[in-house]
């Protein structure tokens, strides 16, 4: 699932523009850097984690098995602040913690299903070639509502000890519910309704809010602006 990965994530990287903001890159790496960080030492070693900042304006992002991650500059205006980023970029790492793409690998069926589903929601074309690209290596896009569970679960957990407030979580996906147009990583998924999602959220904060104190009280505070 590795080398699929960063098979995709090449192709992708091919098809679609590449951010050519230093100011932006750096942004997303510097957070991205302090999720990672915030891995066990396993979970860090296992993925030679990258970071790309796609120049496409869609509120999204995405990562790939052996730890390959896109951002979409269009999440800038969706996810405005470095907490809310932290919870895009854990969430999506969390999917590949979770081996969920190993989970999908098999649903050849739920792929098509997903492909004709972004045509008929009126994903860009650029969105739909990176849906072929991944789905071509059997590295696809949908996730199912336990997945995302799962994720936001992870996610929300590793935002928090890499140093960022998870109460962030929450207002990244009102902003969501707010704003978001079709995109493809997140398009396809059976998502729980952002309302849900949020109560969903706000129940983890009882976990995820003792990590983030002890990240702030060793000394852990992320400081990534654009
Ligand atoms: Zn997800």
């Amino acid at each position: 699932m590795s080398r699929q990965g960063e098979q995709a994530y090449r192709q992708i990287q091919q098809e679609t523009p590449i951010s050519s903001s230093a100011r932006d890159t750096d942004y997303v790496q510097c957070v991205a850097d302090h999720v990672i960080a915030a891995l066990n030492d396993e979970d860090r070693v296992s993925a030679v984690w990258e970071v790309t900042v796609f120049d496409q304006d869609q509120a999204n992002a995405f990562a790939l098995p052996g730890g390959k991650i896109g951002v979409y500059n269009g999440l800038f205006d969706t996810a405005v602040n470095q907490g809310q980023l932290a919870a895009v970029i854990a969430h999506e790492v969390g999917h590949v913690l979770a081996d969920h793409s190993n989970e999908r690998a098999s649903q050849s069926t739920i792929r098509n299903v997903g492909v004709a589903a972004a045509q008929i929601l009126g994903a860009s074309s650029t969105a739909l070639q990176v849906l072929n690209s991944a789905t071509q290596y059997g590295i696809f896009l949908p996730f199912n509502r336990t997945q995302e569970s799962e994720a936001d679960s992870i996610g929300v957990l590793l935002m928090a000890r890499a140093g960022f407030d998870p109460a962030s979580s929450i207002t990244l996906w009102e902003n969501m519910s707010v704003g978001a147009g079709p995109s493809p990583p997140e398009l396809l998924s059976t998502h729980p309704s952002p309302s849900s999602r949020i109560e969903d959220l706000k129940t983890r904060l009882a976990d995820a809010t003792p990590l983030f104190q002890a990240a702030r009280e060793s000394g852990l505070s992320p400081d990534c602006s654009r």
